[in-house]
């Protein structure tokens, strides 16, 4: 018991250590050596992920919407304005994603980034646009492209193509990363192929609070369903609730999925109605925390293979 509560201290105190370190994706510039980094600034922690393994050393990050937080919407805060004036380049989402109170246009427009030659760079740039479908959101964009891993390949040409323009003179070592960087990413998504295949069809049925899994689905063979489409107001409504209980029944689903970015109690409220059990937690619009499962973009793609993987198959 000493013993454990010894080790519990140790581990608190490294892990503290540890947030200490790089919690934030802060850069805290300043620094003499920091200066020569490129300064860049991405809207949330998958952009930031990507661009960093892409940029690699050259570059110092600032990332906007904090770890765990839901980046449709977002309060710049003064340092996030300062440092969005002075950044070399900005990378972002698009498709509707940073779009909540325009919170991302606004920061642009305040920083001086909104004209048409700003280093500003869209991610999910040759992306093909999936549409959402519920009443008064029917015809905007989904947002969530990357969880298709093919589209993170895109978004790391993107962010290479957008650095590289802004530092041309390290053209060869962009092109490099962003080669072993996609090498990865297309490993995975061979391995998620095969791996997800073998869950029988019918049963590749993937619940979920937001429906931000359209993309995964069509790239991975599922069928997305949701309790709403799209964060934002009106979330977990007696009405969204009832129409998702009445599919999981229809459905005869037997597992459900939780994201880390939503507050669980509807989908609890589902699942104590249904009697159907959450089977895991997923990551759709954050990473996790650094030194957790799921703290880079490729980690989180695995993590939500592996528990999709084990939630589905019998
Ligand atoms: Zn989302």
């Amino acid at each position: 018991m000493v013993k454990n509560r010894f080790f519990l201290i140790v581990a608190t105190f490294i892990s503290l250590m540890l947030l200490s370190a790089c919690g934030n994706q802060e850069t805290n510039g300043g620094t003499e050596e920091d200066s020569n980094k490129l300064q860049v600034v991405t809207t949330y922690s998958i952009v930031y992920d990507i661009v960093k393994n892409v940029g690699g050393d050259l570059v110092q990050i600032h990332s906007l919407a904090p770890i765990g937080s839901n980046p449709h919407e977002y309060d710049p805060l003064p340092q996030d304005v300062k440092k969005t004036t002075d950044a070399d380049a900005v990378f972002y989402n698009g498709l509707n994603l940073e779009a909540g109170n325009s919170w991302f246009d606004n920061l642009m427009e305040t920083a001086g980034k909104d004209g048409k030659d700003a280093p500003v760079f869209l991610m999910s740039e040759d992306v093909e646009v999936m549409y959402l479908t519920t009443e008064g959101n029917e015809g905007e964009e989904d947002p969530h492209a990357w969880l298709d891993i093919r589209n993170g390949i895109k978004y790391a040409e993107n962010a290479r193509d957008g650095l590289i323009e802004v530092d041309p003179e390290n053209e060869e070592v962009y092109e490099k990363n962003t080669e072993e960087y996609i090498a990865k990413l297309q490993e995975l998504h061979d391995n998620a192929i095969q791996q997800l295949g073998e869950i029988p069809e019918e049963e590749r049925v993937l619940v979920t609070s937001e429906g931000a899994f359209k993309y995964f689905s069509e790239a991975y063979g599922f069928q997305a369903e949701y309790i709403w489409e799209i964060n934002q107001e009106n979330q977990g409504t007696p009405n969204q609730i009832t129409r998702i209980v009445d599919i999981i029944n229809e459905k005869e689903i037997t597992g459900l999925f939780l994201e880390t970015s939503i507050d669980a109690r509807s989908m609890e409220a589902v699942s104590a109605e249904t009697d159907v059990p959450i089977m895991g937690k997923v990551f759709t619009d954050s990473l996790a925390k650094p030194g957790e499962d799921g703290d880079t973009y490729l980690s989180m793609m695995e993590w939500n293979i592996k528990t999709i993987m084990d939630g589905l198959k019998k």
